[in-house]
């Protein structure tokens, strides 16, 4: 055998070695096809499933097999009136899902968390320059694009949107591995990290300790996962307040001591007075607002206690305007105010914890998952959302 003849014959067993890559073997069976599906928004109240090429892998990206993606308001509101302009769009940031083949540059993630093929991960839409910048940042500064997942259109690449069934992750982006997590948590972490920044926020005024008394207001999915953030923090005496019985059942298996129903209530003074027996004879130490109502907004002063705290965290978009008196309301009582929109990438990774620490003492956390839908009925998933059927809806690839 002479040296031309080693040489080819080192070459044929490297490149037997590379198409069984130890990537591509830890892999399984899974064969990578040439195109994905993609539900894409391509009109109002109108998704339509794509069929796009799986673009060839840079040294830095990741593919990603969809296991399952939330279905958001942001979604809904995108689907109702793209108040954004972005049609067309791949929706769909609330997702998770297996890599199935990533660039060999791709080591870590972006807490440092080794990456490997068959790892669990979810992307979030804040950069991880900087842990503790928000969305409220990012929208000052105008940045946006490469990095965020089902938000915003790409002109280049298009599985950027998680209601899909393979998502193309672009080297640089936030990208954390949670495989130690199951599927219906892993996509439960998104809104999860809202409520876990609410309560951090809440947290900055100094008023809510373990032993307060805390009154929230609104039980969908946002309102009952701020009560099993406070209960997985230490606080045992929380009022819930709905207009649905079932929720409020819900919220008390949530962790909520006591619920009120505001339909048996004529009127905010016998409302308030209700919420009041709730606590015993007294008002609230801590407010949380989770509706997008504002007449929920003007009730809700009426249940704290002079010197007490309020979060409002119910307007992620623009829900119109609260009257409240400024006099009887605030400045007389001394209430101190803090808002709270989206999340910091800390939040977000605090999130996969508090997830844990939920499901371990046995909070119902996963039941906030009511409705699946495959990708071929994204439009029946918007309208369930709208018709406010269930809680949290969700699109699975396998039902
Ligand atoms: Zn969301």
């Amino acid at each position: 055998m002479d040296e031309n003849q080693i040489a080819s014959l080192v070459q044929k067993v490297l490149e037997q070695m590379g198409n069984q890559s130890p990537a591509a073997s830890s892999a399984g069976n899974t064969q990578i096809p040439k195109t994905a599906r993609v539900a894409v928004l391509t009109g109002l109240k109108k998704f339509e499933v794509k069929e796009d090429p799986i673009p060839a892998l840079g040294d830095d990206d990741i593919l990603v097999k969809v296991e399952g993606c939330g279905v958001c308001g942001t979604d809904v509101h995108e689907w109702r009136n793209d108040p954004f302009g972005l049609i067309p769009v791949a929706l769909g940031h609330e997702g998770t899902g297996e890599i199935v083949a990533m660039g060999k540059n791709v080591k870590v993630d972006s807490a440092g968390k080794p990456l490997k093929i068959g790892d669990r991960v979810v992307t979030c839409m804040i950069f991880k320059d900087n842990p503790d910048i928000t969305m409220f940042d990012l929208n000052k500064q105008n940045v946006g694009g490469a990095d965020v997942y089902g938000l915003l259109p790409d002109d280049d690449v298009h599985l950027n949107g998680w209601f899909s069934d393979y998502i193309f992750i672009r080297g640089g982006s936030t990208v954390f591995n949670v495989s130690d997590l199951d599927l219906d948590s892993r996509m439960l972490i998104e809104p999860c990290a809202v409520l876990v920044h609410a309560v951090e926020r809440a947290k900055t005024t100094g008023i809510l300790r373990f032993n307060s008394r805390v009154v929230v207001q609104g039980c969908g999915p946002i309102g009952l996962i701020c009560i099993a953030v406070l209960r997985t923090m230490g606080i045992e005496n929380i009022t819930a307040v709905d207009g649905n019985e079932q929720r409020l059942e819900f919220a008390k298996r949530m962790g909520a001591t006591e619920s009120v129903n505001f339909m048996n209530y004529k009127g905010i003074e016998a409302l308030a007075g209700a919420v009041e027996k709730a606590f015993g004879g007294h008002l609230a130490d801590f407010a949380f607002q989770c509706t997008g109502s504002p007449a929920a907004h003007s009730n809700i002063y009426k249940f704290i206690r002079n010197g007490g705290g309020l979060c409002e965290l119910g307007f992620f978009i623009n829900g119109g305007d609260a009257t409240i008196n400024p006099h009887f309301d605030m400045c007389s009582k001394e209430i101190t105010l803090v808002g709270s929109w989206v999340y910091t990438l800390r939040d977000y990774a605090t999130t996969f914890d508090f997830l844990k620490r939920a499901i371990a003492i046995g909070l119902p956390i996963k039941e906030l998952i009511t409705h699946r839908f495959s990708l071929d009925e994204m439009n029946e998933a918007m309208e369930t959302n709208v018709a406010q059927k269930g809680l949290k809806i969700v699109y699975v690839s396998k039902k």
